[in-house]
């Protein structure tokens, strides 16, 4: 009995070794034994492949498992399918990254010693379909691929701290790129103006935690208090901050259609936010202006004129301008883009938009600070915006003309502006849009 017994306990003992062989329990393995396991089980890709699995199968996910403290000083791969995982925490967040165990997953690290290993595991959990890109990081930026490159200064959340546009008006560019829980939902531009009595803040930043950064570079500029803060329109980096502002006790201006816009989107755009910015979301929640207006506002502060506009239908509804008319200075909000493809939404009105952007000439504006990308001109935000409208404007109306569908429509060639950033989130998502706009006209 007690023989059979114990032959019964080996044999299992030796079955679940024979099941788990990088687990033998009773022999000491190395790192690097464990590296050269995982090396035998998984694909390799190079970046070429990545690129264009990418281009294949937009829905793939591409893990950098290095620390965040890494990807701050050197950056990661620019690309919105990308996000970070650090290897300690893979196990517990794949499945909220993943929708499903046959996603297109690639993994990779800086030198190839985590994530071979990081893919061995996704395999080992029942992902199917995972690759590790083994150049990783330093392999993709020597080749010139996309780059994000996060604020190099870890001590501030925002993607770049303020750069000062002309006396008393600064400038903090956020990433071209869409929200993401790296660049902590500063993808879009973060003004502020010095008046002689108060400061005037436009855009109330993707978060709690985002705004609150802000105003930590404002400190350091002056001691005003800021009074005033602009919504630009009602998306997410507008207005999340704003309940930081609130606690400041500052007033908030929007456009008379803002509250309703607000109202109807925020639940979708609640739960969007929360996923992107996870922990950075703290605090964040959705504040109401307190002043609205239709055609125009001048804001209330000494010592320089400063007017809020609404050039009319366009990028939304509710799209609020800032003009500084002593210094030929607009900050356009959304609508004037630069760097990146501009979205159409849902309430997108792309011919009064393309109408109302002689209002924008008339001014003659001689800086910009566009709603996303750098500070430019006018002949830049034309090209990126103006022109961009009027050409798909064009050929969707082309496709209508010749009787064709929604499939013509997604093969319009936009080849030339497939280097502008966002491309490959929104070209596609825009070309339906208006074809859907304009087939019911
Ligand atoms: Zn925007």
């Amino acid at each position: 009995m007690r023989a059979t017994l114990h032959m019964k306990i080996l044999l299992s003992l030796l079955l679940l070794l024979l099941s788990y062989p990088t687990l033998a329990l009773d022999t000491p393995v190395t790192g690097q034994q464990i590296l050269e396991s995982a090396n035998k089980t998984i694909t390799d890709i190079t970046a070429e492949e990545v690129d264009q699995l990418i281009k294949n199968h937009p829905d793939t996910l591409l893990i950098d498992v290095r620390t965040q403290f890494e990807i701050q000083q050197l950056g990661t791969i620019g690309l919105y399918q990308n996000i970070n995982i650090p290897r300690g925490w893979l196990e517990f967040r794949i499945a909220e990254n993943a929708p499903s165990f046959d996603t297109p997953i690639v993994v990779y690290c800086g030198t190839n010693v985590r994530s071979p290993v990081a893919a061995k595991t996704l395999m080992e959990m029942g992902y199917t379909n995972v690759s590790n890109y083994s150049g990783g990081y330093f392999d993709w930026q020597e080749k010139g691929f996309d780059l994000y490159k996060g604020t190099l200064d870890s001590s501030s959340l925002l993607y770049q701290r303020p750069q000062k546009v002309i006396e008393d008006v600064y400038s903090a560019i956020g990433a071209p790129q869409p929200s993401t829980y790296e660049n902590s939902g500063h993808n879009n531009n973060l003004s502020f103006i010095v008046a002689d009595d108060a400061v005037v803040v436009f855009n109330g930043g993707g978060s709690y935690l985002l705004a609150k950064a802000l105003h930590e570079e404002i400190k350091k500029v002056t001691d005003l208090p800021v009074k005033y803060l602009v919504y630009e329109n009602a998306q997410g980096h507008a207005v999340f901050g704003g309940s930081y502002w609130k606690e400041q006790g500052v007033e908030i201006i929007a456009h008379e259609n803002m509250p309703e816009i607000l109202e109807h989107s925020s639940p979708q755009m609640i739960q969007r936010t929360k996923n992107n910015l996870k922990d950075k979301y703290f605090k964040s929640q959705l504040v109401m202006p307190d002043i609205t207006f239709k055609d125009q506002y001048v804001i209330p502060v000494q010592g320089k004129k400063i007017v809020l506009m609404h050039f009319g239908n366009a990028h939304s509804p509710d799209d609020i301008q800032l003009w500084m008319p002593q210094d030929q200075l607009l900050i356009s909000g959304d609508f004037a883009f630069n760097e990146r493809l501009l979205p159409i939404l849902g309430h997108t009105h792309i011919r009064e938009w393309l109408e109302n952007w002689d209002k924008l000439v008339a001014l003659n504006p001689q800086i910009i600070i566009p709603g996303h990308g750098g500070v430019t001109d006018l002949d830049t935000v034309t090209y990126y915006t103006k022109d961009y409208l009027s050409y798909m404007l064009e050929q969707v109306e082309m496709v209508l003309e010749e009787d064709g569908d929604l499939t013509d429509a997604y093969n319009i060639d936009q080849s030339a502006f497939i280097q502008w950033k966002t491309y490959r989130q929104l070209a596609l998502r825009n070309a339906a849009t208006i074809f859907k706009m304009l087939e019911f006209e």
